[in-house]
């Protein structure tokens, strides 16, 4: 029986197996935060485009101040936006503000604060070295400049910087269509009212966030029932809307109301695996359906919360262009003693606290996976490796952080 069960390694290996980043679209720079580039991004153009003063004061030639306090004529002033042509000769001033255009024959900008003015006369009353409080033209970037590179995984900072390089749109792989299916004969939608032996659904809510907090655009659909038709008109729709990705909770595993694969089937899945050597979330399974992955998870919540975690957000990322498609777990120290595992890679959901040696993982104390107070307070998942040995408070651990 342990042999059937797929190790957690091998199964994302399979449900990544030919993915790829899905095909470019254009998107307006508002769109694109969190998106990932196609292409390489060349400056359009240089940035500052022409020396401009970086304070309020008076732009003057350096030469002329050097035995400050000194007398300088002014003839013109200058904003941002609004340069000024003439030259500013031997004994002159201009005006000038931050942003604005430094004239020709100027090199340095004398702050107002170091300056007296009377008419169209000013007194520089300190030197001021050649060059101060100027930007000079390209000191930002440079027309031609390779600045974003194709896979670049887009920041709001990102976005500035395109703007300035004067892309009004970008070249993004289009996001993932993701369905999101619940079935279950005992759910109900949140808010209603609960019959005899009903509950209400809930873990699609968490999946679909989280599959658009991964750039995914996301398709309800809603609760089937569990019977095979149900479920396969749920498949057929999610097809008609053109989803990537396929994502089923419930009706995994091999009960007699189990009937997600069987619905499946009938549509023509090609089933890659169904069991994985993992807590929570063995029934877990994976195919592909015509041009679709079908990411089926458990109904458990915290299993279906983990399996999503585990294996939809790196489909995701690859579909999306992300290259960080496989999450680095990070080191902590074992906030009390944990026992020895079994056979299945066990992820168990922890609270993170601050030790004098760095982060403390504490396994929340009760770990069954049908819990949603514990799995909402937990910080990250504590990752157990099959057949690991008991360890006790304080030892190393590794951890996967869960997102805020
Ligand atoms: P299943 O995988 O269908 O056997 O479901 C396992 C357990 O999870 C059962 O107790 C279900 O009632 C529960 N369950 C299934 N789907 C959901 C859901 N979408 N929201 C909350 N609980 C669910
Ligand atoms: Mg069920």
């Amino acid at each position: 029986m342990n042999r059937a069960l797929m190790p957690v390694a091998e199964a994302l290996t399979r449900v990544l197996a030919d993915a790829r980043p899905l095909p470019a679209e254009t998107v307006p720079l508002d769109e694109a935060r969190g998106r990932v580039l196609t292409e390489d991004l060349n400056a359009l153009r240089t940035q500052p485009p022409a020396a401009v003063s970086a304070m309020d004061g008076y732009a003057v030639r350096a030469a002329d101040i050097a035995q400050a306090p000194v007398k300088l004529k002014l003839i013109g002033e200058v904003a941002a936006g609004h340069p000024f042509d003439g030259e500013v000769k031997a004994g002159q001033a201009a005006r000038i503000f931050t942003g604005g255009v430094m004239p020709a024959g100027t090199d340095t900008v004398v702050i107002q604060e170091l300056t007296a003015r009377e008419g169209d006369l000013v007194t520089i009353q300190k030197a001021t070295p050649k060059g101060r409080n100027v930007r000079d033209r390209g000191i930002d970037f440079a027309q031609g400049q390779s600045l974003l590179r194709k896979g670049r995984h887009l920041t709001d900072r990102d976005l500035m910087l395109a703007a300035a390089m004067n892309y009004p749109t970008l070249s993004v792989h289009r996001r993932p269509k993701v369905a999101v299916l619940g079935t279950g004969d005992e759910l109900v939608a949140p808010g209603s009212a609960p019959a005899a032996g009903e509950i209400v659904y809930s873990n699609g809510f968490a999946l679909m966030a989280m599959a658009r907090n991964e750039g995914a655009e996301v398709s309800d659909l809603g609760i089937a029932h569990d019977r095979v038709e149900d479920i396969a008109a749920a498949v057929r729709r999610a097809r008609d809307w053109g989803a990537d990705i396929l994502l089923t909770s419930g009706g995994a595993s091999v009960g007699e109301h189990d009937l997600v694969q069987r619905a499946l089937a009938s549509e023509g899945l090609d089933l890659s695996f169904w069991r994985v050597a993992l807590r929570p979330g063995r029934p877990m399974m994976h195919g592909r359906l015509n041009g679709m992955q079908v990411l089926g998870v458990p109904g458990n919540p915290v299993s279906s919360y983990v399996c999503a975690f585990l294996f939809l957000v790196p489909l995701i990322r690859r579909l999306t262009g992300r290259d960080d498609t496989e999450r680095v777990p990070e080191s902590a120290r074992l906030g009390h003693d944990v026992p020895a595992n079994d056979e299945r890679a066990d992820y168990m959901r922890a609270t993170l606290s601050i030790g004098p040696e760095g982060l403390v993982a504490t396994p929340l104390p009760n770990q069954d996976s049908s819990l949603m107070a514990p799995l909402a307070k937990a910080d990250c998942l504590l990752i157990r490796e099959p057949n690991a040995p008991a360890a006790s408070s304080g030892s190393h651990c590794v951890i996967l952080k869960l997102a805020l």
